[in-house]
């Protein structure tokens, strides 16, 4: 049985797997936090049992870590997004990403190329938006990019308009910023939610 988590305008659905994922993750961190754990281990073991990502998804050793980031639950209004509990500087390379590939566009999908989109519910599918993003992520390279020195215990925001033609699910936006469209869309589509209602105001995302 999956669990559905109200996040604002957007339904965040959590399946079995994700949610024991999430919750080791969680576990991992704290641990680490409180161990210091001496170099021989981490060069006996490697420190594969700290990536985000099962072995399915390959075992790049600059894959987010859960040493590095978390999926957490930001608000009531927000849901889950992203944490980066390291600091990074403007064009630093955050993390290499990956996922299954997949036909169909999810909730947790981001846009490769027409009809080929990458499912990844540990890291990417996470991360929330911005109309002023922090981060970047590049679809061919796979590659999570800063935008700007991002500060340490910070949530990661992109630009979902960065990556896709169409959204899961359109929605009003909320993120505070002087240049926020109102109304999330995919690159290539108009809004079609009720934008009276809303009251959010109506721009076109960027192509
Ligand atoms: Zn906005």
């Amino acid at each position: 049985m999956g669990a559905k988590i109200n996040a604002g305008k957007t339904q965040i659905i959590l399946g079995d797997l994700e949610k024991r994922q999430y919750k080791a993750n969680r576990q991992l961190l704290a641990y680490s936090r409180i161990a210091v754990v001496p170099f021989s281990c981490v060069v006996l073991f490697g420190d594969l049992s700290i990536m985000l990502y099962p072995h399915s998804y390959g075992e790049n050793p600059r894959h987010p870590k859960s040493t590095d980031f978390s999926v957490v639950q930001k608000d009531d209004n927000t849901g889950f997004g992203v944490i980066s509990y390291r600091s990074f500087k403007a064009n630093e390379v955050l993390a290499h990403v990956s996922g299954e590939v997949v036909s169909d566009i999810r909730q947790h999908t981001l846009q490769i190329a027409r009809n080929k989109h990458l499912y990844d519910p540990y890291f990417t599918g996470y991360l929330l938006h911005s109309c002023n993003p922090n981060v970047s992520l590049n679809m061919k390279r796979l590659t999570l990019t800063a935008l700007r020195d991002i500060p340490e215990n910070s949530f990661l925001y992109m630009d979902y308009a960065e990556t896709e033609d169409t959204l899961f699910r359109q929605f009003s936006c909320s993120c505070g910023q002087e240049n926020c469209r109102g109304v999330i869309t995919g690159r290539k589509e108009t809004p079609y939610i009720n934008l009276v209602d809303s009251g959010a105001r109506i721009r076109m995302a960027r192509s």
